[in-house]
C-alpha cells in the first residue's frame, strides 16, 4: 500500500500546470530604480499581469496610496518622490489583499465587476462576491 505522501505527490503531478501555479500564488516583489527625485517601478507591468488586474487600476491605487503623482510608460510606473522598496511593496501587498485575493477562499482567481456603480470582487474559484472599497 502506498503512503499518503506518495499518493499526494502523484495527484499533484497529474494536475494541470496552471492549477499548481495558482496554488503557489505569491505577491510579486517590486523592483525599483531611483532616478533623481523619481522612483520607477521597473516591473510594474509584470506585477499587474501576475495579479491579473489592469495596469490602470493598479496605477491609480498606488499613486493614491503613496500620496504622489506618476505616469505609466512602456510597462514601467514612474512615481514622483523617493520611495523605498518596503514602502512600495507594502502598498502592493495591500492592493492584492483588498482587490485580488478572495475573502472567502483566498484564491487569486478573481475578477472585478461593476454593478450599480458598486465595484465587486467576484471569485471564480468559490463564487463568492464582495464589494470592494473604492479609492
Ligand atoms: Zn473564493
Amino acid at each position: 500500500m502506498r503512503s499518503y505522501e506518495e499518493l499526494l505527490e502523484k495527484a499533484l503531478s497529474e494536475l494541470p500546470e496552471e492549477v499548481v501555479k495558482r496554488e503557489r500564488f505569491e505577491i510579486p516583489k517590486v523592483s525599483l530604480l531611483r532616478e533623481g527625485s523619481r522612483t520607477i517601478i521597473k516591473n510594474f507591468s509584470q506585477i499587474a499581469k501576475t495579479v491579473n488586474r489592469s495596469e490602470e487600476h493598479l496605477y491609480k491605487y498606488l499613486v493614491k496610496a503613496l500620496g504622489t503623482a506618476g505616469f505609466l510608460e512602456a510597462g514601467r510606473l514612474t512615481l514622483q518622490g523617493k520611495f523605498t522598496e518596503e514602502e512600495v511593496q507594502k502598498e502592493v501587498d495591500s492592493y492584492v489583499k483588498d482587490y485580488v485575493l478572495c475573502k472567502e477562499c483566498n484564491s487569486p482567481d478573481t475578477i472585478l465587476v461593476r454593478e450599480e456603480r458598486i465595484l465587486f470582487m467576484k471569485c471564480m474559484a468559490c463564487g463568492a462576491k464582495h464589494p470592494v472599497r473604492p479609492f
